[in-house]
């Protein structure tokens, strides 16, 4: 077969302890996971079911401890960070009963769902889709897959994000409104998930803007930190 076109490369992120990459397929992103969040973004905070927005595999950026600079996007005076647990998925399947969920999942990783927050509003009042805040290059930096075969399963764990050092979000795992497996099983039922998606959970509260120059530090307990620069 011969393209007619360049062929965009595959997004790949690091696999901590391996010279293994993982594929990144497609990201999906759960809203309102964290209920002071949902609370802090107007919302009351409930047990309806999940919902979800995607980002393009190519808005993966790989994030670790060492620095990396990430652009201020265009189009925005609101640019804020969202600290998020990332799942993910290395074994496919559709109709995945809850109790087999876990089963599916590769690894887990510290990333951030970056959004042009004015955009973002500005479409979910209008009753538009989100795309325009949340899908756009290098908005979804990930640090290093830590695998199931190395960390197990995470259920409770300190998920934190300071930004020059002071702290400005800090929740725990297991205050997840929709768990990881909930989040599988409920997302598989819609769309069948393949290996390389990538889940990404939601955000505790405490979100806000960043500035060129600012330095965000992502740390979730037993997933190390990644550090990212708002480029000048
Ligand atoms: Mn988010």
């Amino acid at each position: 077969m011969k393209y007619a076109i360049p062929v965009q490369p595959t997004t790949t992120l690091a696999i901590a302890g391996s010279e293994e990459v993982f594929p990144v397929h497609r990201i999906y992103c759960v809203g309102r996971n964290y209920a002071a969040h949902a609370r802090e973004m107007g919302k009351d905070p409930d047990r309806d079911p999940p919902f979800f927005f995607m980002k393009p595999a190519c808005a993966a950026v790989q994030a670790g401890e060492q620095p990396i600079d990430i652009a201020y996007p265009p189009m925005t005076g609101n640019f804020h960070h969202e600290i998020e647990l990332v799942v993910t998925i290395g074994i496919g399947g559709k109709d995945i009963p809850l109790e087999q969920a876990l089963d599916h999942v590769h690894g887990y990783a510290v990333g951030l769902d970056m959004t042009r927050r004015d955009l973002q509003l500005d479409a979910r009042d209008k009753g538009r889709p989100w795309e325009f805040g949340k899908s756009f290059a290098q908005s979804a930096p990930i640090g290093p897959i830590h695998t199931v075969a190395q960390v197990g399963h995470l259920s409770t764990a300190t998920i934190s994000l300071t930004v020059n050092e002071q702290p400005r979000q800090t929740s725990d795992i297991a205050k997840l409104i929709w768990s990881v497996a909930e989040s599988i099983s409920y997302l598989s039922r819609y769309e069948t998930l393949v290996p390389g998606d990538v889940i990404m959970t939601g955000t505790p509260e405490g979100v806000g803007a960043v500035v060129q120059g600012d330095v965000m530090r992502g740390h979730i307990d037993g997933l190390g930190e990644i550090v990212v620069r708002v480029a000048k």
